[in-house]
């Protein structure tokens, strides 16, 4: 498979409210993480960082014009790949150990990093065989409640278990903006990991349901706005009930 050079490999499209959306758009879309940039008056924030397989700081500047506070929505492999090239990590209390030890099991790159999730690889020496993610330790832990302060902007966390234990959404009252993370998106939706729990997503996605949003940036796939993210909480609440 073709090789892509190592300043090729993210994709950075700034969007409203000074938000940033970086991707890696050779990695097939199921498996692409979206790694948001949020700029503040006083520092940036950071939610998630990608595969790790080319260096963040190295080949997208913006990460690194400012102090920044890298943000894990959980701790799967493709979220957390680059958090070791940041000072200030976060991450909520009940994936820290995860962030601080990650294995290719624990981060589910064991089963789902093989050179089929690429439709291109990244730069040598690449190889999906050894990859692993890189240890982390968070500086911060984030509890439910807890506020990610910009400056300017305030990020509150909510805790949405279900995906996965720590899975965490960041929500900015002011903008009504959501960084959801992996618990919503508007594709395809994983419950059944090692460390899913359906009673916990199931409380997760009424919990959001209540919030008031405007624009949601998901963990992968586009992002979209209020109405669809009402209709897709709706939708995946009625089927759960069909099936209960
Ligand atoms: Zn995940
Ligand atoms: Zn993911």
């Amino acid at each position: 498979m073709k090789r892509i050079p190592a300043e090729n490999w993210y994709a950075v499209k700034r969007l409203d409210d000074d938000v940033t959306a970086i991707s890696e758009p050779f990695i097939q879309e199921f498996y692409r993480c979206n790694i948001w940039h949020v700029r503040g008056r006083d520092r940036d924030m950071l939610v998630d960082s990608g595969m790790g397989v080319v260096s963040l700081r190295e080949y997208v500047p913006l990460v690194t014009e400012r102090d920044l506070i890298a943000v894990a929505s959980h701790t799967h492999f493709d979220h957390i790949g680059c958090h070791h090239e940041f000072e200030c990590r976060a991450v909520h209390a009940a994936e820290a150990d995860l962030l601080a030890n990650p294995t290719r099991e624990n981060t589910l790159a064991d089963p789902y990093v093989t050179d089929e999730i690429f439709d291109a690889l990244p730069p040598e020496p690449y190889c999906s065989k050894c990859y692993a993610v890189k240890k982390a330790p968070a500086t911060r832990i984030l509890h439910d409640g807890d506020r990610v302060d910009l400056g300017d902007r305030h990020f509150e966390v909510i805790h949405t278990p279900g995906h996965s234990p720590g899975g965490i959404a960041l929500y900015e009252k002011a903008t009504e903006t959501l960084f959801s993370g992996d618990i919503l998106y508007d594709g395809p939706l994983i419950e059944d990991t090692y460390h899913s729990n359906a009673a916990a997503y199931l409380a997760s996605m009424e919990r959001l349901l209540k919030l008031s949003v405007r624009i949601v940036h998901g963990g992968h796939f586009p992002s979209f706005g209020g109405e669809r993210y009402c209709q897709l909480i709706t939708g995946w609440l009625n089927e759960k009930q069909k099936t209960i």
